[in-house]
């Protein structure tokens, strides 16, 4: 009895030791591999989000992934257009590698390198739900819950693999149950990346019934450029079809679904299509809200500037509605994790697939390579890997996040993805060995809004946009000029800085094999 007491006693520490051990590498394997939960909204521009100073609008729950988490305040696309981002997200790689150029220009080829597909064959569950865009079926993914094309915000029809149904409710909602229904009946014993890929706050702007009557009673502030004259700049920007004065549309956009006797023909036969896929409930409760409006406006429209700013309140106010929508879904993604545990090992992204302009000179929607719509909110919790709080100046894309996922899942980076692994900015976000400028390429020509196929670099401290297939270089000094509102590209003061921008436009076309530039061929 004594010597068996002795043979044990020995043996503790050794089974101490390897318990102790076995709990290290389980502990390590767990944090090696992290859960990834990325939530992408589309076109949410950074100065609708409470954590980058919105002077507009509070963002709460997103916020809570900044204060938790980190910031990046120079994050930018590399195709300021919704297809194109999603593609260069999902390969690492700008638009002439991984061939979505543009959204008339599809479909997405699946079947070439994408990350969902690695994390997949690495033992990671992937599932996407919601606004997917790229015409192809999802490759990669164990789960896929998908809208058709840009999908409804009202009763919107999703498709999977079993098939198309209408789900009553609101999208936005909608878009968070399923993925919570995912998140509940995943193997838990895997780790997952989760897409999940809201609708909104894309055109038109529809916002939940429960949402309908915020901001009613006040203005929201306006942008300092909401009457630009596109003056002192490439005369290729006068020829836009995206301001907030010419190029509304009074049903489909502004709402206004009484008959506006001042509206262009194309205005009356342009019906809101949400409006129409509502329940005859639905629609009750909007006009409620909207046709009192409404008839105010048409009893006695404003005219002029007074026109201009009654269409940025109508289309700002449904915007940031649009919005509050996404912050709350977002709450309930992050309440989900942290009720069940997921929080410590999970990595969750809050990002928006390129910026957009919220009145700033003049204009809605995006595609220019000015700061408002080359810019993406990229904001990352990791506990443990991150400091709480912490900003980060250094300029990042979306084709960095690729080599990102694949680096934490422990993948290898096949050496053609052309972004970088953000993990060195995480542990040193000032770090000097970080690239010094990024390259921009958006490829439809004209369409809709009349922008012009242009490239480009940006520095920390300077913008080349290179118009080449109607006009020549812009040069804009963002440090004296914020908000790009006269180009220097011909002053003498700034010869040395065009010659030198010159030279790293063509470094970056080198270092990313850029073909040469087409001006009239569709890529
Ligand atoms: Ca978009």
């Amino acid at each position: 009895m004594a010597r068996s007491t002795v043979h044990l006693h020995n043996a503790m520490p050794h089974i101490l030791l390897i318990t102790i051990s076995w709990l290290l590498l389980v502990a390590t394997a767990l944090a090696e591999r992290p859960n990834i939960v990325f939530i992408f909204s589309d076109d949410h521009a950074c100065q609708a989000i409470g954590a980058y100073g919105s002077k507009i609008n509070q963002t709460p729950n997103i916020d809570r992934i900044a204060r938790e988490g980190a910031l990046f305040v120079n994050s930018f696309c590399a195709n300021s257009i919704c297809g194109p981002s999603r593609a260069c997200i999902l390969t690492g790689k700008h638009s002439h590698k991984n061939g979505f150029y543009s959204n008339g220009l599809g479909p997405f080829d699946g079947s070439q390198f994408t990350f969902p597909q690695e994390l997949q064959k690495a033992g990671y569950q992937t599932a996407l739900i919601g606004k997917w865009h790229l015409i192809s079926e999802p490759t990669g993914f164990t789960h896929w819950d998908i809208l058709p094309g840009q999908g409804s915000y009202y009763n919107p029809d999703f498709i999977n693999k079993q098939g198309k149904r209408r789900i009553e409710g609101y999208c936005t909602t909608i878009t968070t149950d399923l993925a919570l229904d995912w998140l509940k009946r995943r193997d838990a014993d895997q780790p997952f990346l989760l897409m999940c890929q809201y609708k909104a706050p894309h055109r038109t702007w529809a916002p939940d019934l429960k949402h309908v009557n915020r901001y009613a009673d006040r203005d929201i502030p306006e942008p300092e450029t909401l009457f630009d004259d596109w003056q002192n700049r490439s005369a290729t920007l006068a020829g836009n079809a995206m301001s907030i004065d010419r190029h509304f549309y009074y049903a489909y956009d502004l709402k206004v679904h009484q008959p506006v006797p001042f509206a262009s023909d194309r205005e009356k036969e342009l019906k809101d299509n949400e409006y129409r896929r509502m329940t005859p409930a639905q629609q009750k409760a909007w006009d409620a809200a909207f046709k009192p409006r409404n008839d105010a406006f048409l009893a006695n429209p404003p005219t002029g500037k007074d026109l201009v700013r009654w269409k940025y309140q109508r289309y700002i106010k449904n915007y940031l509605r649009c919005i509050d929508s996404v912050d709350e879904n977002v709450g309930r993604l992050l309440d989900h994790l942290a009720e069940n545990g997921l929080t410590e090992n999970t990595i969750v992204i809050y990002s928006s697939d390129q910026g957009f302009y919220l009145g700033e000179h003049g204009w809605y929607d995006k595609r220019w390579m000015f700061e408002e719509s080359l810019k993406m909110p990229f904001i990352i919790r990791w506990p443990g890997r991150i400091q709480p709080g912490t900003r980060c100046e250094k300029l990042i894309q979306n084709i960095d996040y690729v080599p990102t996922f694949l680096e934490v899942a422990g993948v290898d980076v096949p050496s053609d993805v052309q972004g970088r692994s953000l993990t060195p900015l995480f542990a040193e976000p000032d770090s000097d060995a970080w690239r010094k400028s990024i390259y921009y390429h958006y490829y439809e020509h004209g369409g809709e809004h009349q922008v012009p196929r242009h490239e480009g670099v940006r520095t920390e401290r300077y913008k080349l946009i290179n118009f080449y297939s109607n006009d020549g270089f812009d040069l804009y000094d963002l440090k004296k000029d914020p908000q790009e509102m006269r180009d220097v590209a011909d002053d003498e003061e700034y010869a040395t800085a065009l010659t030198s921008l010159k030279g790293e436009l063509q470094r970056l076309r080198e270092q990313y094999d850029l073909p040469e530039l087409s001006a009239t061929v569709s890529p």
